[in-house]
């Protein structure tokens, strides 16, 4: 538990970015420090060393960072889910709304094998929106969810109500 609060204390907290009302969670400065990103990265691999993990799929950009090294600790296969037009070959796409607008995700339709048993990693859950297009595209392509990971929550923004079923794990919540 002291080992979490270390962990909480490394994110930088930027009031005002992007835009005036919205403090931003900056996991950059958790990143740089060897001792602490090894703690959160050692935390999910121990979370799912012993889950028949098949697939770690990273969401872009900051969930291909902390995504890769678990896929690499597990010794299984990394699949990036990335913004609209970055991937090369047949993609699947699924859009959701921002606060303006929208945006849209894509996966390789052959990144996931039927029944395929996939973590979801990205560094941060606010609205869920971003997650939630990101379970639709690996349950489209077959993937089984185990469970979808993060190094932060914002529990206020309830996130978590639009993965209704889906196992949610974060180490550390901001209000
Ligand atoms: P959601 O779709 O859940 O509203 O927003 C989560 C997505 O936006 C994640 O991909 C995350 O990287 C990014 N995001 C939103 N707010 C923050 C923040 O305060 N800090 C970080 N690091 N990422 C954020």
């Amino acid at each position: 538990v002291e080992q979490m609060d270390i962990i909480k204390n490394s994110i930088r907290s930027i009031p005002g970015w992007p835009i005036k009302g919205v403090t931003f969670r900056d996991i950059t400065t958790l990143m740089q420090d060897p001792d602490i990103n090894r703690k959160t990265t050692d935390i999910f691999f121990d979370r799912y060393k012993n889950m028949a993990i098949d697939k770690v799929v990273g969401i872009d950009a900051r969930g291909f960072v902390f995504g890769a090294i678990l896929a690499h600790q597990l010794h299984v296969g990394f699949v990036p889910v990335r913004k609209k037009g970055k991937l090369p070959y047949k993609t699947i796409s699924e859009s959701y709304s921002l606060e303006y607008g929208k945006d849209t995700l894509e996966i390789h339709e052959d990144a996931i094998k039927k029944g395929e048993r996939v973590i979801i990693m990205d560094d941060l859950i606010a609205t869920g929106g971003t997650i939630g297009a990101t379970v639709k595209l690996v349950e489209k392509i077959g993937g089984h969810i185990v469970e979808c990971a993060f190094v932060v929550e914002l529990p206020d923004l309830k996130g978590r109500s639009r993965l209704n079923g889906h196992s949610i794990f974060s180490i550390v919540a901001f209000d």
